[in-house]
């Protein structure tokens, strides 16, 4: 229901405007693809995955030239689901819940500034914690000021420690202080923020790879994931700030963030298409439950709903 809440925008105006478009016709023909096409476009789907998911479905109409735009809901629900087959989380843990390890799970945070990775953090932590893990945060974004006291503010929110050492330190110096804080408490998550500086790639590349270099000092197989959060309201720029931040670093999940303002919900599907990284939870609210797993199954049942 969270799910449906969250989509409703995008549920309502590219549903709206799908049936507007069919209206009156029976068979999909190309004035129906037209159609689509442009729907799909200006939900940023993003042009290259709508031009595969058209392009797909023309092949079904080529041999099947009487196929009704009562199926279409069918059809383009089929299509969009491969699509988001293709992107797997592989070896991420999914979920909040996850058997006991013997070293922490290590998640490092990227995205440009505005787009809710405190939050998007703040809210992690407390649904790990709710599932009954012990969580150590990272205040690494040391370029803004605001940065660590917001994350302080989340953490004692959600009451788990957060490692800083202020305004203007060294990114990595904190990363290597909070995994190892989180080892030796025998933390189960550390969650590290990053500052997103895309002006300076250069600058982003070289600290991000510093952070990672210095926590495998402590546990080689650190960061196991490498979180962007993308804010899904500014549709085509999250697209481009993707780019960006899988140029500067290895990324192996996604978070979507402010679905539940936004009619542009459909960036979810062009962002794991296009980068083929798998979207793992996507933000609904401002609220510390506002945030779930990606479940394909369940975005795509919500979108057709
Ligand atoms: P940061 O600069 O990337 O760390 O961004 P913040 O975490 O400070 O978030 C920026 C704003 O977006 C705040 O007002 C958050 O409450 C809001 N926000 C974050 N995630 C969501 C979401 O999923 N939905 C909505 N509606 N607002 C969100």
């Amino acid at each position: 229901q969270d799910l449906d809440r969250g989509l409703e925008k995008t549920k309502a105006t590219f549903f709206g405007r799908l049936s507007k478009a069919i209206l009156g016709k029976s068979t999909v023909d190309d004035e129906v693809l037209d159609n689509l096409e442009e729907i799909l476009v200006t939900s940023d789907v993003g042009v290259e995955t709508t031009l595969r998911i058209i392009d797909r479905i023309q092949k079904r109409v080529s041999s099947d030239k009487y196929l009704g735009t009562s199926e279409l809901n069918r059809i383009l629900r089929e299509e969009i689901s491969a699509l988001l087959d293709e992107t797997s989380t592989g070896k991420l843990i999914v979920g909040f819940d996850f058997p006991k390890r013997e070293t922490p799970y290590v998640i490092m945070v990227v995205g440009v500034n505005g787009v809710g990775k405190t939050t998007t953090i703040g809210k992690l932590a407390y649904q790990f914690r709710e599932a009954g893990k012990s969580v150590v945060l990272g205040a690494a974004d040391t370029f803004r000021a605001a940065a660590v006291s917001q994350l302080e503010i989340w953490a004692e929110r959600v009451g788990v420690p957060c490692i800083t050492q202020g305004m203007g330190a060294d990114p990595a110096s904190v990363a290597y202080d909070t995994l190892k804080s989180a080892i030796s408490r025998q933390a189960d998550v550390v969650i590290i923020d990053t500052a997103g500086r895309l002006h300076n790639k250069v600058n982003l590349m070289n600290e991000l790879s510093k952070i990672r270099k210095v926590m495998q000092k402590l546990l080689p197989e650190a960061p196991h994931e490498v979180l962007l959060v993308l804010d899904a309201s500014t549709g085509q720029n999250a697209i481009e700030q993707a780019r960006q931040f899988t140029a500067a670093t290895e990324v192996n999940a996604l978070a979507l963030t402010k679905l539940d303002g936004t009619a542009k919900g459909g960036v979810v599907i062009g962002i794991s298409d296009q980068f083929k990284i798998p979207v793992k939870y996507i933000g609904i609210g401002e609220k510390m439950t506002d945030l779930q797993p990606f479940i394909k199954e369940e975005f795509v049942d919500s979108l057709f709903s």
